[in-house]
Formats: C-alpha cells, sequence, structure tokens
C-alpha cells in the first residue's frame, strides 16, 4: 500500500471548524502520508506548513491540522512526511504541534487543548522557551533558527 496518498485522511467541518481524521488505526512511527511541495511561497499562512528558511509550501488537506501541545502525529520536513508520533486509532482526530515547524505564525491563537504542558498561545516556536522547546519534536530548520536567536543572544550581552 502507497502511503504517499491521503486517502485515509477525512476533513470534517463544524461551525466552519476544520479537523482531520483518520480512517484507519497507526502505529507509532508509521508514515501516514507524505507532506505536499509543489506549492510554494515565501510567506506563512493559514494553509501553509514551514519547511525550511523563508520556505512554506501549501498542504492541501493538511492544513485541516490543528494544534495540540500533546499532538500525536509530525511533520518531518527534512523527509517530507507525517508521521504517527504514538499508536493512533481509527476515528480519531490528528494534531500537530505548530511550533516543530513555524518560527513565526502569520495568525496565532490561544490553545485551548487541556494538555497539562498547555503552550497557551501559539504564535510560533520563536515565542517559546527553550526548555519547553526541548520538549517537542523540531525540525531541523527550527533548531537552526534556535541556535541563531542564542548567538544574537550572546553578541548583545557582551556588547552591554
Ligand atoms: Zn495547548
Amino acid at each position: 500500500m502507497s502511503t504517499t496518498t491521503m486517502e485515509t485522511l477525512t476533513i470534517k467541518t463544524e461551525n466552519k471548524f476544520r479537523t482531520l481524521t483518520t480512517k484507519r488505526a497507526y502505529k507509532k512511527g508509521e508514515v501516514i502520508c507524505d507532506i505536499p511541495s509543489e506549492n510554494l511561497t515565501n510567506e506563512p499562512n493559514r494553509f501553509t506548513v514551514q519547511i525550511g528558511r523563508d520556505k512554506h509550501t501549501h498542504v492541501g488537506k493538511l492544513a485541516a491540522l490543528n494544534h495540540s501541545c500533546d499532538p500525536n502525529v509530525i511533520l518531518d520536513t527534512e523527509n517530507m512526511k507525517m508521521v504517527a508520533y504514538r499508536d493512533i486509532e481509527k476515528g480519531e482526530e490528528l494534531f500537530f504541534f505548530y511550533p516543530s515547524t513555524e518560527w513565526q505564525m502569520d495568525a496565532p491563537f490561544i490553545c485551548l487543548c487541556g494538555s497539562a504542558n498547555c503552550i497557551n498561545v501559539v504564535a510560533g516556536a520563536r515565542f517559546l522557551p527553550l526548555s519547553t522547546l526541548e520538549r517537542h519534536y523540531l525540525n531541523p530548520h527550527i533548531r537552526e533558527y534556535m541556535i541563531e536567536l542564542l548567538n544574537n543572544t550572546k553578541v548583545h550581552l557582551t556588547e552591554l
């Protein structure tokens, strides 16, 4: 069976709020589908996922993926795959941790996921403490930005 299609995923809409659910179960680590990369832009919007520095891709159906601070999927932008982060049951809604791909989001919002580790304000990785980020799966471009931010901070401190 091909893992590249999104046939196993369903978008549900209720009161204009979209959710993405799965029609089948997945085991932790299993590839669910490819992340589309045909339609790139250098600015983020609600329908894009960041896959590199100033590089954002329109993700089609995956734009219906909601954020959770306790996610069940990851978007691996190095291999361009959506992967199960834990065992997932048939019919479950899929969520990923937005700051794992997004450095600075176009449309920040308040998270109501109810997780014990909820970050509350979802605005991108640059607005989160390192101690919070380190608890999550992070893509290489987010790590790069973090290192850059730390180095800049060091420069500013030595200039004081
Ligand atoms: Zn949350």
